[in-house]
Formats: structure tokens, sequence, C-alpha cells
């Protein structure tokens, strides 16, 4: 399998986890856009958003409530943003669900 997020899933290459349970894996970014920045992924290989089915509501939730989790964790207190980049017009360049958490300073909007 080629996707390199479920490489880092697997640990089959190095990231730097910042959580990691079950279902879940939380990494920096290694071309970050902010001081903090944070991808969120199912360890389950899903294309994009577009694709989830339905039977994959929950996944959603729970993917959702883990990036808040490590947002809190990393004690962005002045805010920051998720974004889900989902397919080609949403700049999606690896095709393995995500979740970017950017934070640790002001983001312009709108986005480019
Ligand atoms: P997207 O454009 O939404 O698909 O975002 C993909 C993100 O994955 C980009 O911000 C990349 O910098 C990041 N990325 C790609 N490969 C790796 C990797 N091996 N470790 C950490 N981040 C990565
Ligand atoms: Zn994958």
């Amino acid at each position: 399998m080629e996707c390199v997020f479920c490489k880092i899933a697997r640990g089959e290459i190095p990231a730097h986890k910042v959580y990691e349970d079950e279902e879940f894996v939380a990494f920096r970014d290694i071309n970050p856009q902010a001081p903090t920045h944070i991808l969120i992924i199912p360890g389950k290989h899903i294309e994009s958003l577009s694709s989830v089915a339905e039977e994959d509501r929950e996944l959603l939730g729970k993917l959702l409530w883990v990036a808040k989790r490590v947002a809190d964790e990393l004690n962005l207190k002045k805010g920051y943003r998720l974004v889900i980049n989902t397919g080609p017009d949403g700049g999606q360049e690896v095709l393995h669900l995500h979740v970017h958490l950017l934070g640790g300073r002001a983001l312009a909007w709108p986005p480019g």
C-alpha cells in the first residue's frame, strides 16, 4: 500500500505523533503553515470527506472530537482553525482523510 498516511498510522514511516488511540493518530505537519500545524487522521484508509460512507458517520464525529482534544492539550487559548481539504478544488494532496489543526497565530480569512 502506497498511502503515506496509512504508513504513518502503522508506524512504518516516522512522524512526530502528538496523539494516538486505536482509531486515530495526530502528528505534526512536515511543512507547517502556522506555529502549530497538526494533522488528525483515522487509521482506516478513507480517501476524502466526499468518499465517507454513512457507516462512518460515527468515525467523523470522533475525528472532530480528537481534533478538539488535541487542540485543548496544545493549549491554543486564542483559538485555532480546523480544515478538511477535499478533492482537487479543495487543494487536497494526500488522498487519506485528514483534518488540519492550525493555530498559534491569527489566521487570515477568506482563504485563497
Ligand atoms: P492536503 O493538501 O490537505 O492533502 O494536506 C496534506 C498535508 O500533508 C500537507 O500539509 C503536507 O505538508 C502534509 N504531509 C505530507 N506528507 C507528510 C508526512 N510524511 N508527514 C507529515 N506531514 C505530511
Ligand atoms: Zn491511507
